[in-house]
């Protein structure tokens, strides 16, 4: 304690002598949280030092403990919270801090989203250079959840031994290979657990053990869970070390009973990989897929399928992608007619869409039912096999599917007469390739959707499509994520009006 005394009286003197600090590993200073970093931790100043705190929220005042100084800032660990901010709660969770996956859950669901809004709205001011007043004039209020647990639709749960050598279910703490025990993580499904008990309950009774990483024996690796939010069907799948699964009976016995097992597979990865999946399945019971839905477009999801985590807010992000797409906005610039969800035609009947980053055609399979045609680019090979066979699936006719880069194809599709209207893009978080916008610009559809997972690439993107023809309209931040730190943003770009 005295050490604690005497280091901030020494940051003090420090500064009344007008000299600039010296800092120390294991030095403690005071700070108030001012903002949060990408990765969630708590931001903070002393005379213009930077400190990213771990475990700190907006509004905290802290004893912070340095534990890695730069030249400019530094890492550091809560010591004490001195005063706790006024939107710190208690987290549900009690593995939340060694886990890492909910970074901001010690922060009020409000908290939360006001974070994430004002990120946005920041990024694009201060990376986009976008008048503030004009942000806060065409930014609606961020989509948010109103329960905001159990909304993860797939869970993979790393299964091993504990010190006492009993088999365990959990997840690796974070940025190691350690398993810690919980089966019930609050952003999965209520059924993970009853699921997870199963399963160890079959290893123990049939003498199948956890695959070890150090040694390559033992047989179970990962236990992944996938859940139709809209049909209740469940999926269990086992990734193993072998090629078949000895008692699978026992296994199926088990678990046939818990309500909504629609499929129980085995995946097969021998390697020694963090990659979690190998790449073949074999079922072992009922189906080799489920069924979801997002709207009224169906999906069929197999172990290995892409799908977005959480479809109840993949559905409004999306719905405000379309209203986007859609809607009557007065291209003179003052915004909407009329609220936001009259959309009084559908301005893309008859007309020609590009979904560039397609993934499994989500979006791409809401446009087709308004649109003319659509054109449909992703990158990866069996995204485009899934999005082919959702089109299918849905009887959509008017999709047509290309995989390679955006930036690449889209100077091909043009040289074939292919000629957007409306484009919408929905990058990685690294955002657009500049060759893409360039090509963009020179098309010059009516209008642009910008769907983004990260609003600094989004307000670079931006900054560049509104230099001079075009014109950011509308924005809106959707909380897909709650408890991280992520934020997707929907965005209207469209063409000024000459005056
Ligand atoms: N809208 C999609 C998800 C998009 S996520 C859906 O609902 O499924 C971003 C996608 O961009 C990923 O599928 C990724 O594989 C793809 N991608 C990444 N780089 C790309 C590039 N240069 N060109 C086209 N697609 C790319």
């Amino acid at each position: 304690e005295i050490f604690k005394i005497y280091r901030i009286k020494y940051q003090k003197d420090y500064k009344e002598l007008g000299l600039s600090m010296n800092y120390s590993k294991n030095q403690i200073l005071e700070v108030e949280i001012t903002d949060m970093s990408e990765t969630g931790e708590g931001i903070g100043k002393v005379d213009g030092y930077t400190l990213f705190v771990k475990d700190a929220i907006i509004g905290d005042t802290v004893r912070a403990g340095l534990t890695k100084v730069k030249k400019n800032y530094s890492f550091a660990r809560v010591v004490e919270i001195i005063k706790p901010s006024k939107d710190r709660v208690n987290p549900p969770c009690e593995s939340h801090r060694q886990c890492g996956g909910c970074q901001i859950m010690a922060m009020s669901y409000e908290a939360q989203l006001s974070f994430k809004e004002n990120k946005v709205k920041s990024d694009l001011v201060r990376i986009g250079d976008f008048d503030k007043d004009y942000i806060d004039s065409i930014t609606e209020n961020i989509i948010g959840m109103e329960n905001p647990y159990r909304y993860r639709n797939k869970a993979q749960y790393p299964i091993g031994l504990s010190k006492d050598g009993e088999i365990i279910a959990g997840f690796y703490a974070k940025r190691t290979h350690s398993i810690v025990e919980t089966k019930d993580c609050f952003l999965g499904v209520s059924e993970n657990k009853q699921i997870l008990d199963a399963v160890i309950l079959y290893m123990k009774k049939c003498g199948v053990m956890p695959y070890d990483e150090a040694s390559g024996k033992g047989t179970v690796r990962h236990v992944l869970i996938r859940k139709g939010f809209s049909t209740g069907e469940i999926m269990v799948c086992l990734v193993i070390n072998e090629d078949s699964l000895k008692r699978a009976d026992v296994l199926v016995e088990l678990l046939e009973n818990v309500p909504g097992i629609k499929s129980i597979c085995i995946n097969i990865n021998k390697k020694n990989t963090n990659v979690i999946l190998g790449d073949r399945c074999e079922t072992l019971f009922g189906e080799d897929t489920i069924t979801d839905y997002i709207g009224d477009i169906k999906f069929k999801i197999g172990p290995m399928s892409f799908f977005q985590v959480n479809p109840a807010q993949t559905r409004k992000l999306y719905e405000k992608a379309m209203e986007y797409a859609m809607s009557n906005v007065d291209l003179n610039g003052s915004g909407y007619e009329g609220d936001n969800t009259a959309i009084q035609d559908n301005i893309l009947s008859g007309k020609n869409v590009w979904d560039l980053y397609c993934g499994i055609g989500t979006i791409s399979l809401f446009l087709s039912k308004k649109a003319k045609r659509v054109t449909c680019v992703e990158i990866v090979e069996q995204a485009i096999e899934n999005a082919k066979e959702n089109a299918m699936i849905n009887g959509v006719t008017n999709a047509e599917f290309y995989s390679g880069a955006a930036e690449d194809l889209a100077p091909v599709l043009l040289k074939n007469g292919n000629i957007p209207d409306v484009i919408v893009v929905d990058p990685p978080r690294k955002g657009c390739d500049k060759k893409l916008l360039d090509t963009i610009l020179s098309v010059k559809p009516e209008r642009v959707v910008y769907v983004s997972c990260d609003p600094a690439t989004l307000a670079r993107d931006l900054k560049l499509l509104c230099e001079s023809e075009y014109e950011l309209k509308k924005v809106c931040p959707v909380d897909q994520f709650p408890h991280s730190t992520h934020c997707e943003t929907v965005c209207l770009v469209s063409k000024k009006c000459p005056v």
